[in-house]
């Protein structure tokens, strides 16, 4: 078809490239199967010349459109994601995340002082980075005045849609309604609590995170719910903006390296977009180099990229790769397991536009243990910053990168802590208490007392 607005959907393979209207409901491309972007004709949209322009935004109070936009960390990039007017957009604050630098963090895994930086998005108001996704995907809901949003999770995508679906009404005034599948036994209680307050009708599937992922997809079709999964390419446009203020966090320079945990790799996906596209409109001169971290259990994406050689060009042979490898999967009975939950996924959806952004970022990957995980999530939370189990494994990874020396310690490097420490107490609690021999290296158990003050001053100045 031709398209006559300055947004629209394209497939993401190259060689097919079909284009769709932007309020098409459709996630896959109806000629390849493929997925899809958002994608802009720049040349009709006004985007400020430099970055620097969007400085003066961030301080914004008032209630009208224009100050709600620009209060929010999505929002205030709004020409980088320009597919829906000023008066459509939904927002509740989210992206109100600062760049923290980490020298204490830094000193202890080998980085230079003042090269280590955190970008905290536990900060967000469901305390995960999956926010900034949702404030896109539920504009785009609302322009297309659906009331029904759906997904999978493994806890924070429905957190946050369960929230932002409490809090949005439909472009006709009615409630909007969100329906979250969650695998059996397998969700933080942290997350699952958000999920049932927030008013989600919540649906406990008797299998895992791949199992919920068709389930979903396939009763989106049946039953006509607006699927709100990462593989809503409205979610990634969102997204996108937790690299924007990465760059506004480090003055509008560019890092070294980005580090991210790789689940449903809706985030790395969204990073390469973000700076091919601020590349291509000449708003930053290169690119940093990407790293995506796999838990050991849930490595999907390390074996097909580092063992089975899969690229995003060579189409038939990394389709064929990639079939082979989940029928090995099935035939095997390999199921993702992780303590890092919100990355145990077995079959990424996007995995092809991962590809593609570690084409062109430079990008490697690299997996970690449980072990490094938890030793790494100690450590962050000493220093101040505590995350849960999955953000963990972007400083584990690093420390993975720094001891072979892909990443020198006088690189600026970015560490993306994806989700609060308050999400999963459950395994903090059991890491610092736990009884694994030897004690965990970070671990710091409580000290018991009797309600004695002579016992008490003795234990704490002994
Ligand atoms: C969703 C999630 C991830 C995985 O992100 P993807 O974009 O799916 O790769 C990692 N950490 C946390 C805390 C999450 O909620
Ligand atoms: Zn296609």
């Amino acid at each position: 078809m031709s398209i006559t607005e300055p947004a629209y959907q394209q497939c993401v393979m190259p060689g097919c490239a079909a284009t769709f209207a932007l309020d098409d409901v459709i996630f896959r491309c109806r000629q390849c199967g493929a997925l899809l972007d958002v994608r802009y004709d720049w040349n009709r949209v006004e985007v400020p010349s430099s970055l620097r322009a969007f400085d003066t935004r961030s301080t914004a109070v008032g209630h009208d459109p224009e100050s709600r936009a620009n209060a929010s960390g999505v929002w205030r990039f709004r020409e980088l994601l320009p597919f829906a007017p000023l008066e459509d957009l939904v927002t509740i604050g989210e992206g109100k995340t600062v760049l923290q630098q980490a020298d204490q963090l830094a000193a202890q895994i080998g980085v230079d002082a003042g090269r280590l930086h955190l970008q905290y998005e536990g900060l967000n108001p469901s305390g995960s980075f999956k926010d900034n996704g949702m404030a896109a995907a539920f504009t785009q809901a609302r322009r297309l005045d659906r009331r029904r949003v759906a997904c999978a999770s493994t806890g924070n995508t429905s957190a946050s849609m369960a929230l932002y679906a409490g809090v949005t009404t439909t472009k006709s005034g009615r409630p909007m309604e969100g329906i979250v599948f969650v695998g059996g036994g397998k969700i933080a209680y942290g997350k699952l609590a958000q999920a049932l307050d927030y008013g989600a009708r919540t649906v406990q599937i008797k299998g895992d995170f791949d199992d919920c992922m068709r389930l979903v997809q396939q009763s989106a079709d049946r039953i006509n719910l607006y699927l709100m999964n990462s593989v809503n390419p409205f979610r990634l446009e969102g997204q996108k903006t937790i690299m924007y203020r990465v760059l506004e966090g480090l003055g509008w320079e560019v890092p070294d390296w980005i580090v991210v945990p790789g689940g449903n790799l809706g985030n790395s996906s969204a990073f390469g977009k973000a700076f091919a596209e601020l590349k291509e409109l000449g708003l930053v001169d290169r690119i940093p180099r990407l790293a995506i971290i796999n838990a050991v259990g849930a490595n999907t994406l390390y074996q097909l990229f580092n063992d089975r050689g899969v690229r995003f060009d060579c189409k038939c042979k990394g389709q064929k790769a990639v079939a082979d490898h989940y029928r090995h999967m099935a035939e095997e009975g390999i199921t993702a397991k992780t303590v890092a939950s919100a990355i145990e996924i077995g079959r990424p959806v996007n995995l092809s536009k991962a590809l593609r952004s570690l084409k062109m970022m430079d990008g490697v990957v690299r997996q970690v243990s449980d072990e490094a995980i938890l030793d790494a999530k100690a450590l962050i939370g000493r220093y101040g910053f505590g995350c849960e189990p999955a953000s963990a494994a972007s400083i584990a990874g690093l420390q993975v990168l720094l001891r072979e020396k892909t990443i020198s310690p006088s690189d600026r490097v970015v560490c993306v802590l994806t989700g609060h420490a308050l999400k999963d107490p459950g395994v903090t609690v059991a890491y610092h208490t736990g009884d694994r021999l030897p004690a965990a290296a970070n671990a710091n158990p409580p000290i018991t007392a009797n309600a004695d003050i002579e016992e008490i001053v003795a234990l704490l100045e002994g």
